[in-house]
């Protein structure tokens, strides 16, 4: 089945009320009928569940559904979409490893690579997302990880899939890819020879802004110490956040037409902008890697970066003349959202970092919603040239 269908079909099985949609599971833990049964499932000998920190039914259906839509074996789900990055990491990393990974990641896996891995030893070396062909250079004896996203956030780069699949491959490497801009609907990074595929839930999966998640999922031989590094460090999804979330994913498909086709209409409309310096969007002819867009993602994806004529203080004015999109730092909302990252989400970063992953003071990114889109390109039409200097 495809998997628009296995978001929905792909279910567990029901109770014995033979509910239609899930059930949710609100509950910590999970009794026994007696003392030899619960001996032997905490010996491992069946796989009944004890405790929600383990697992929880709600929990198990959306990492299933997130398992058959990524065409991969195993999964587990966090409370965020942090934890599970830093549990794809920290799981399999140990001091003296060294981790290959592209200079555009996001800006608390940015933290977690630049702030905490140097404290166990864990050291790292960046590369620029669209200079593949130049990665094996950076390949150090200790090397054990390739860490990546494609498309970056908020720079739209993309990497290569299939190059860093095969690289990683001949290498040994562990290629671990954070799928969160694209979702498995535009690309699932499995064809490419993915070992680990990481989402934050929260953003396009959730697409409401409701509830925060995270999930790793992938091959099992890596994912059972990933499991047994989550189920005794604590990072579980709650059971109503999983229960929002699988309801979630059965709409993720239409709404992903409906984000990309919005964001390819704002895309043309601000590339032909008088305030607009550049316009970048994968699917439009002039983003440099337009041909590999077309090769490995099935559609442009929801976010539509622009670089506005006049620099911060043009950036911060536009912001400041949004009238019906968000300020907001989340992404992948039914709500058509405006940041400024040189001064909000990238503000850790200096200049040269900022400019070195495609953040200028004028860039916008804008998380294009489901607002009908005659409407979102009137406000920031009207923004843009509210904003301007001249
Ligand atoms: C938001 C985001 C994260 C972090 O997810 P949280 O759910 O906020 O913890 C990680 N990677 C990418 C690409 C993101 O956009």
């Amino acid at each position: 089945m495809h998997p628009e269908t296995l978001a929905i079909r792909g279910q567990m099985d029901r109770t014995d009320y033979r509910e239609h949609s899930p059930a949710m599971y609100l509950t910590s833990s999970f009794t026994f009928p007696n003392a030899e049964l619960m001996a032997d499932t905490f010996a491992g000998l069946n796989d009944d569940i004890i405790y929600s920190r383990y697992n929880n039914p709600s929990v198990d259906e959306f990492i299933s559904k997130v398992c058959q839509m990524e065409g991969v074996e195993d999964g587990f789900a966090t409370a965020s979409g942090m934890a599970a990055v830093f549990a794809s990491m920290a799981a399999l990393l140990r001091s003296g490893d060294h981790v290959l990974a592209s200079r555009a990641v996001f800006g608390s896996t940015h933290q977690i690579l630049t702030q905490i891995f140097p404290k166990w030893g864990i050291s790292h070396t960046y590369v620029d997302p669209d200079d593949i062909d130049n990665w094996e250079q950076a390949i150090q004896p200790n090397t054990k990880m390739l860490v990546l996203e494609s498309p970056s956030n908020p720079g739209l780069a993309l990497v290569d899939l299939e190059k860093a699949g095969q690289l990683c491959k001949k290498h040994g490497l562990i290629f671990n890819i954070d799928n969160c801009f694209a979702t498995p609907v535009i690309q699932t990074p499995n064809d490419y020879g993915a070992d680990l595929i990481v989402h934050s839930a929260t953003k396009w999966m959730d697409g409401q802004g409701r509830v925060l998640g995270g999930i790793v999922v992938g091959k099992t031989e890596y994912i059972e110490p990933i499991r047994f590094f989550c189920r005794h460090t604590g990072p579980a999804m709650s059971p109503f956040n999983a229960w929002v979330l699988s309801k979630s994913l059965e709409t993720l498909a239409v709404r992903m037409e409906r984000h990309c086709s919005n964001a390819l209409r704002l895309a043309q409309f601000l590339e032909q902008h008088p305030e607009v310096a550049k316009t970048i969007y994968p699917f439009l002819p002039s983003h440099p890697q337009h041909e590999l867009a077309l090769k490995q993602m099935k559609m442009g994806g929801g976010i539509v970066t622009i670089e506005v004529k006049g620099g911060l203080e043009q950036g911060r004015a536009f912001l400041n003349a949004v009238k019906m999109c968000s300020l907001s730092s989340n992404l992948g909302d039914t709500r058509s959202i405006v940041t400024h990252p040189a001064s909000t989400t990238h503000s850790k970063l200096s200049e040269a970092e900022r400019v070195a992953v495609g953040i200028n003071p004028g860039t916008v990114r804008i998380s294009v919603g489901l607002e009908y889109i005659d409407d979102i390109i009137a406000d920031i039409d009207q923004a843009l040239l509210s904003s301007s200097a001249h």
